[in-house]
């Protein structure tokens, strides 16, 4: 049986920001992912040989190039030179930053080509820095390149991978990914995140994307802790139906983990659990129209014992390991008031999607 694939590049770690912070440890640090490893390591899936960690890769200029203007990449050329600037909000770049990218964007290509070539069932890219803020031009929220978006082109130009869905489950909006897709009808974006629906913001539901790509790029916005009794079903009740309609070669994940209650970034309130059970629902679907291709791609979570967790839920779940977590016990409760909220915009979304897509 074709087992699952963790990759990872040593590379990631050398993009360090501390000091645009110096009075604490930046949350988008490199223990992110020594921590994850370590843990992986520590444990049955790795010990019983339930999944492999192997090592990534680096991207080259080409291969950013199909996504982002070149005049982001030589930005972060020169302030990586200079060893530290600042690219776009919250985008603070170290000397290591450009290779780090490089890596992160690389090692998701490699995970990319492995599951689509069929040499494992699934893969993740564990990686860093993230990646879906940033946009065709622009990079932002702690992003530089989008490795997601790096990839999927990638997989379309060199080996012929035709339609792609992306799934994205962090708790902020996949606003980087849903602009270099946007006139796009061959990538199909659904981003789940927290919205403030007082003020509005980016990842409302009427971005539905533009000229071919209208229909192509959906958004899912919450109320503010919203907990998994809630975000299952919604999850479950969009992905689904747009899954079997639009027909992928491969399901991507933008696998954030910000959305766990105890992220110190994320306003929602799921756990370890919660990422077991959407993984079990997207291998489930993903069996039925892509011959269970899934290759998820790190992007937030930045609670340090709450990530190593979440993502080794994601590979228990998809190795078929029934394991307790030790934070099982945050059962959180969706308040009444913001239930009545999200069934509300549901209904609008349905409303609206019903006019692409049939189910809806
Ligand atoms: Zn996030």
């Amino acid at each position: 049986m074709k087992k699952v694939c963790v990759l990872y590049h040593p590379n990631t770690l050398m993009h360090v920001t501390d000091f645009t912070r110096p009075w604490m440890e930046s949350f988008e640090s490199p223990q992110r992912i020594i921590l994850t490893l370590n843990f992986l390591r520590e444990s049955e899936l790795v010990r019983e040989g339930k999944i492999e960690i192997a090592e990534g890769r680096k991207a080259e200029f080409e291969d950013i190039k199909r996504v982002h203007h070149p005049y982001i990449y030589h930005v972060i050329d020169e302030l990586s030179k200079m060893g530290k600037g600042v690219v776009g909000e919250l985008s603070y770049v170290s000397g290591g930053t450009l290779k780090a990218s490089l890596a992160a964007a690389g090692t998701a290509i490699k995970a990319g080509e492995l599951v689509v070539k069929g040499k494992y069932a699934q893969g993740f890219a564990l990686v860093r820095p993230p990646g879906h803020h940033s946009g065709i031009a622009h990079a932002e929220g702690l992003c530089f390149f989008n490795n997601v978006a790096v990839m999927v082109r990638y997989l379309q130009e060199k080996l012929g991978v035709k339609r792609i869905m992306i799934v994205d489950w962090d708790a902020h909006p996949s606003d980087g990914t849903s602009q270099i897709f946007y006139d796009d009808n061959t990538v199909l974006v659904v981003s789940f995140h927290e919205y403030d629906f007082e003020h509005g913001e980016r990842g409302g539901i009427q971005e539905i994307g533009y000229g071919v790509g209208e229909g192509y790029n959906i958004n899912v916005p919450l109320p503010l802790g919203v907990a998994e009794d809630c975000y299952l079903d919604v999850f479950v009740n969009f992905v689904e139906p747009l899954a079997k309609s639009f027909n992928p070669d491969l399901i991507v994940v933008s696998a954030g983990f910000d959305a766990h209650f105890a992220d110190p970034v994320g306003n929602l309130n799921l756990r370890s659990r919660t990422f077991f059970r959407l993984s079990g629902e997207i291998l489930r679907i993903a069996k039925r129209v892509c011959g269970s291709r899934i290759v998820f791609v790190l992007e937030g979570g930045y609670n340090l014992l709450a990530l190593p967790l979440s993502v080794s839920a994601v590979l228990y779940s998809l190795t078929g390991v029934e394991v307790e977590f030790y934070d099982d016990i945050g059962v959180f409760k969706t308040p009444s008031k913001k239930k009545r909220k999200i069934n509300e915009t549901v209904n609008e979304l349905k409303k609206i999607l019903s006019k692409y897509w049939k189910n809806f």
